[in-house]
């Protein structure tokens, strides 16, 4: 135990110091006390993408699916002349997570970019950086700490990776590079974490960090070795959220993690297509 203890210290030092470092960086716009913001868990098939719609018009798309798909859910979901994303946040570059966002880059004029950084040898992800360079969009590499006011009340914080990790070779095991954050509205929280897996939950849940939301964007599609028995008791979310596509090959979500998240709502967005909730200062409510 002690020797498990050990290793992680470091985690716990970098955490703390990292935490206290607190930067914010986006325009807010006026907005009125109470207004509604919406969160969106579009589906995109199997991939992830989630948009927060803040009642300033500034929205956060966080990855953009395996495929042109959420083109169509934008349009649905943005005002009719709004062809402006205040902000994409690539958790990390796999292509069912970046496909999405190039085409998006390619179609919206995007305000910001928050990505890790790493060094990834896709085509796709060269794509990707060819198209943040040529359309000169500032790009912030995450940390923990970080937090992006997007409108009164209603923030972005990150809470992983602890340290900044651009440039680094991550050799296909990108999913220990998913940025990990919390959207904070009110008294509402919603946690994502891309595809991380155990090696980040449980530093997560070892350096205490505050996991709590009312909202959990389930980790890697439902796959097994995301979402552990501890990590869940840390966030003790009363909703959970899988974004994962019909019929996929992974057999995802994995029946044991089903089994763990029993008790809580649950929405699919293989079986409830687009899972939205509009959050007031107090409370979420799914949409019908
Ligand atoms: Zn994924």
């Amino acid at each position: 135990m002690w020797q498990r203890l050990k290793n992680k210290i470091p985690y716990v030092i970098l955490a703390t110091l990292l935490l206290a470092a607190v930067f914010v960086w986006l325009a807010i716009l006026e907005s009125a006390p109470g207004d509604k913001i919406k969160i969106s868990f579009l589906d995109v098939g199997q991939g992830s993408a989630i948009l927060v719609n803040a009642p300033n018009n500034n929205q956060v798309l966080i990855d953009g699916g395996p495929s042109d798909a959420v083109l169509a859910k934008l349009g649905q979901a943005l005002p009719l002349f709004d062809r402006k994303i205040e902000l994409l946040i690539l958790t990390h570059p796999d292509s069912d997570h970046l496909s999405g966002l190039i085409e998006v880059l390619k179609r919206y004029d995007v305000g910001q970019i928050l990505e890790t950084g790493i060094a990834d040898s896709t085509a796709e992800y060269h794509a990707w950086n060819d198209l943040i360079k040529q359309k000169n969009i500032p790009v912030v590499f995450a940390q923990a700490g970080d937090i992006v006011k997007m409108a009164d009340d209603l923030a972005i914080e990150i809470l992983y990776p602890f340290g900044k990790i651009n440039g680094r070779d991550f050799s296909k095991n990108t999913n220990s590079t998913s940025i990990v954050g919390k959207i904070r509205y009110g008294k509402n929280a919603l946690l994502f974490t891309g595809d991380a897996e155990g090696n980040v939950e449980e530093p997560l849940v070892f350096a205490g960090i505050n996991l709590k939301a009312d909202i959990l964007a389930v980790g890697h599609h439902g796959g097994k070795n995301s979402t552990s028995p501890e990590f869940l008791a840390a966030v003790a979310p009363k909703i959970a959220v899988i974004q994962v596509g019909a019929k996929n090959k992974y057999g995802h979500p994995a029946p044991e993690v089903l089994d763990r998240l029993k008790g809580l709502d649950i929405f699919r967005t293989d079986m409830d297509k687009d899972v939205a909730f509009e959050c007031g200062l107090a409370i979420c409510q799914k949409e019908r």
